[in-house]
């Protein structure tokens, strides 16, 4: 079973890259000659790989799982109006986003009709070109070039915008996430935790005297302690829903979705001790090298209370271990 399963799933791989290099073409036509005659001429082209569809919903599944880069829509389906599963597809687009970027797959349509009402109806109903048959093969491969020049102008804007949002996210210093990050991650999880019932755990840390690291070692040194420290940080997380951002100047904090407060403790002592292993000189430090102290604050979210009721505890935990000689951990009113 598990084998099977895992010789299906390497398949769909295999067909996702493969679509990947070549540019899949969606050819859906009634006439099984007409389909294959459309496939042949689309064959010339090397980077192309045509794929055909005799009805609407032979077409639907294979639009969604085979995600063409083109469609060339014959106006006249049985099962189905071709508009109809044009503004079928469109729908499907907007609503499987993903990173938040909506594709836009060029569909033809094709008519042994000339009929221009019918031209500027398929137009609306989210078509982007209209051929009257018989097509020369002339046509028909310069129709494709175009539309495929589109298609990788679209991709290229998508693949920025990934890059773009990817980069937003992440501290330019520590190349961990952000604030702001931070900040969705928090609200998101609060949310998620209420549905699931389970707890969420925030841990806030600071760099002890810093200030003085700065002073003494410089502000480069400074900013290459920050570095380590992140990682370090970050290292001491071992589940994939935990993060760690940088919160501000040398202040650090982890989000534990669905983590008690004796997790919560367990993750901070592994943060504190890993920063403190980083074993950075400090003249003024704790014992002499660089440590952080750490605030933890755990709750049961519920729509009564706000992630910022959390983080203002994990804060007063901080303070605590702060005035309790730093390089320690503090749970706010414990
Ligand atoms: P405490 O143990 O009480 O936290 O003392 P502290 O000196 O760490 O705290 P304080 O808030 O007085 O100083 C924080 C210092 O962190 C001051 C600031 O210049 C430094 N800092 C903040 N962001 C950066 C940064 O990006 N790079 C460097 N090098 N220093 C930073
Ligand atoms: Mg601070
Ligand atoms: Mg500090």
């Amino acid at each position: 079973m598990r084998i099977s399963t895992s010789a299906a799933a390497l398949r769909k791989l295999t067909q996702v890259i493969f679509d990947r290099i070549k540019h899949t073409v969606l050819v859906v036509d009634p006439s099984a000659s007409n389909r294959a005659l459309i496939c042949e001429c689309l064959s010339q082209l090397p980077e192309i790989h045509p794929i055909a569809a005799g009805d609407g919903a032979q077409a639907m599944h294979l639009f969604r799982e085979r995600h063409p880069s083109l469609v060339f829509l014959d106006i006249s389906l049985h099962d189905t109006d071709s508009l109809t599963l044009a503004r079928e597809m469109r729908h499907w687009e907007c609503t499987n986003e993903e990173d938040g970027f909506a594709s836009w797959t060029p569909i033809v349509f094709l008519s042994a009709v000339m009929d221009e009402e019918l031209l500027a109806r398929s137009i609306l109903a989210g078509g982007d070109d209209f051929l009257y048959k018989p097509v020369s093969e002339i046509v028909l491969l310069a129709k494709v070039r175009s539309m495929l020049r589109i298609v990788s102008m679209q991709q290229e804007i998508h693949e920025a915008h990934r890059q773009l949002k990817e980069i937003s996210r992440l501290d330019g210093l520590t190349n961990i996430p952000n604030r702001r990050y931070f900040d969705e991650t928090l609200a998101a999880e609060w949310k998620r935790c209420i549905r699931t019932e389970s707890p969420l755990s925030i841990v806030i840390s600071d760099v002890d005297f810093f200030k003085q690291f700065n002073d003494i070692y410089s502000h480069q040194a400074g900013d290459a302690c920050l570095k380590a420290i992140a990682s370090s940080l970050n290292e001491s997380l071992f589940r994939v829903e935990d993060m760690v951002a940088r919160y501000g100047g040398e202040e650090f904090a982890a989000i534990l979705p669905g983590t008690d407060a004796g997790g919560a403790h367990a993750v901070a002592e592994r943060m504190r001790r890993s920063a403190r292993e980083l074993s950075i000189p400090h003249e003024k430090g704790v014992g002499g090298l660089v440590s952080c102290s750490f605030g933890i604050a755990t709750m049961q979210p519920s729509t009564d209370e706000t992630p910022l009721q959390l983080l203002q505890a994990a804060d007063t935990g901080l303070y605590a271990a702060k005035r309790a000689g730093r390089n320690q951990i503090k749970v706010a009113g414990a």
